[in-house]
């Protein structure tokens, strides 16, 4: 009797109205954007994986016990975590550990330089490996490089260049030990360059499928590569405050693809929250496999770490990149997502042009007049053009719009083709969200864009492209806090996660980035060069760096 009044007693003076539970971490003096109407707040406490305590730094500090490890963010900025909406994660992680990347770099030398450092530590033979993530523009000298200046920083090894899914660069030891001496052995619509001359440039055109697949001529890196590849991966998207992406597949991204991911979940290392949906290998095959691969594998079925989202952005090769779809293709597609929608599965679809997406959505009203998808939360990929007309169809069908910031890239060649009409409307962001349409933010990375979601952020809110061209109208340009919510409040509305991420508050998952410099009052060309001083998911400190360093939990 007399244990269990001291029980009760103990119990109640730990069970203060504030806490009832003593924080693991407490963040002090901090300058924390929650997104939340408590505005920027001071201090927060994280018990448990969990925000459980928001308030000044004098309320937190005291809900500190022995054993609290206490943080100063001595006035730094905190955001929530940010989520990628449309991130190729789980294949660039898996090449990760083995490829180069021209992330970052300003004038062809430097590019070079990065193959040349490559080169040093390879093995003879050994493939150096860029595949996309760069544009000419972003080079002082705004062209390609060369063959001979790639032959000059690697002379002993094959080297592949990819330019986004259009062009590829290979080394003559890269055409040797491919095979390639004419334009039948790129299938199946390869172009071999040659210059004035007629001698070959090194240079090789073609479109999407000529692209992937001669990409997957290319060896494989091995498992151990794959796993480490992985962990590095997203320790990098965890250096620039990535906690969460959502992941549409891809080519030729099959089951084993998703093994070196599944083994990190598996090790309870994984540091980036990872929701990806099933995009659609064989073509005529689409719903006999999707069928097969979701017959043990229910929507929504994992955990916070990992999670199966349903289907696309490929859903029947049909309708994909095709402006023209026949009615035949139309109802091959209706008879997907009308299986999808008849067992509660969302479905993300891959779609560039507003002239076309007509077609796409016919198809999902269809649908909807059938069974209402609006609860499902599909939504649109791309569609950097969208007019409000489109734009309202998919609002009163409750589809969301996965905008990414292709136009950093892709802004000089799209004003020559579109016009300024066009392009200062490109994308319609302030449009979409004045229709109250839900938008995610993010980067397609990383074979056509770079993963960095602070140079998509710059972008959103300066409308400059990465060679400097300005161009989106100030109408259609988010403020920054605007532009922060699409890359979390709006991402994880698409996982239906908006309970638990998204915006700093107590009973969601403590998923924050600290941040090197205060992103809402930092010029805005300074924004694409912030980086995350400390990350945290579920409360677990995975990146720190700067006065943090020590804090970094490294996965055992
Ligand atoms: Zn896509």
């Amino acid at each position: 009797m007399r244990l269990v009044r001291c029980l009760t007693l103990a119990a109640a003076m730990f069970a203060t109205p504030a806490l009832a539970q003593i924080p693991d971490t407490v963040l002090l003096n901090g300058k924390i954007v929650t997104l939340e109407a408590s505005g920027t707040l001071e201090a927060l406490a994280v018990a448990d994986g969990k925000i459980v305590a928001t308030g000044t730094s004098d309320e937190i500090g005291k809900l500190a016990g022995p054993m609290t490890r206490r943080i100063d963010l001595g006035g730094r900025t905190v955001i929530p975590g940010l989520i990628d909406s449309h991130m190729h994660a789980i294949r660039a992680a898996l090449f990760y550990a083995t490829e180069v990347n021209w992330i970052g770099t300003r004038t062809i030398p430097e590019a070079m330089e990065r193959i040349a450092e490559k080169a040093k530590a390879a093995k003879p033979g050994e493939w150096i490996i860029v595949a996309g993530g760069w544009t000419p523009p972003q080079f002082a000298e705004k062209r390609r490089p060369t063959q001979a200046e790639l032959v000059a920083a690697a002379p002993d090894n094959p080297v592949y260049i990819q330019l986004f899914y259009s062009n590829i660069l290979l080394t003559p030891a890269g055409f040797k030990a491919l095979n390639i001496e004419k334009d039948e052995d790129v299938p199946p619509r390869g172009k071999l360059e040659r210059d004035a001359q007629g001698n070959l440039t090194g240079w090789i055109s073609g479109d999407n499928p000529t692209i992937s697949g001669l990409f997957d001529r290319l060896p494989l890196p091995t498992f151990e590569q794959s796993v480490a590849g992985t962990r590095a991966f997203f320790r990098e998207l965890n250096r620039l405050g990535i906690t969460g992406v959502s992941d549409p597949g891809g080519f030729n991204l099959v089951a084993s693809s998703y093994q070196p991911l599944f083994r990190v979940w598996r090790d309870r290392t994984l540091t980036v929250r990872v929701i990806y949906s099933l995009f659609a290998q064989r073509r005529g095959k689409e719903l006999e496999d999707i069928k097969e691969l979701t017959a043990m594998l229910p929507m929504g079925f994992g955990d916070d770490m990992l999670r199966f989202n349903g289907i696309g952005e490929n859903v029947a090769w049909a309708m994909y990149n095709n402006d023209a779809p026949t009615e035949a293709q139309k109802e091959q597609y209706y008879e997907i997502a009308r299986w999808a929608a008849a067992r509660g599965m969302t479905l993300t679809q891959h779609w560039n042009n507003n002239k076309s997406v007509g077609h796409l959505l016919d198809v999902f009203e269809r649908v909807n007049r059938e069974i209402p998808i609006a609860p499902l939360r599909w939504s649109i990929a791309h569609l950097n053009d969208a007019t409000p007309d489109h734009l309202a169809r998919m609002k009163a069908l409750g589809v969301g719009w996965l905008m990414q910031n292709a136009m950093y890239f892709q802004g000089e060649a799209f004003l020559r083709e579109r016009g300024n009409e066009v392009m200062r409307l490109t994308p319609p962001i302030r449009t979409a969200l004045n229709m109250g349409l839900v938008v995610g933010g993010g980067t397609d990375a990383h074979r056509v864009m770079s993963y960095n979601p602070f140079v998509s952020l710059q972008w959103m809110i300066d409308g400059k492209t990465v060679g400097g061209l300005a161009t989106r109208d100030a109408d259609e340009t988010p403020t920054r806090e605007e532009a922060l919510r699409l890359y979390t409040q709006g991402s994880v509305w698409f996982t239906f996660d908006e309970a638990k991420r998204g915006t700093l508050k107590v009973g969601k998952l403590a998923d924050l980035a600290v941040l090197s410099k205060d992103y809402m009052s930092v010029p805005a060309a300074e924004v694409g060069a912030l980086t995350s001083l400390l990350t945290m998911v579920g409360g677990r400190i995975v990146y720190a760096d700067g006065p943090f360093a020590a804090l970094e939990e490294t996965p055992n």
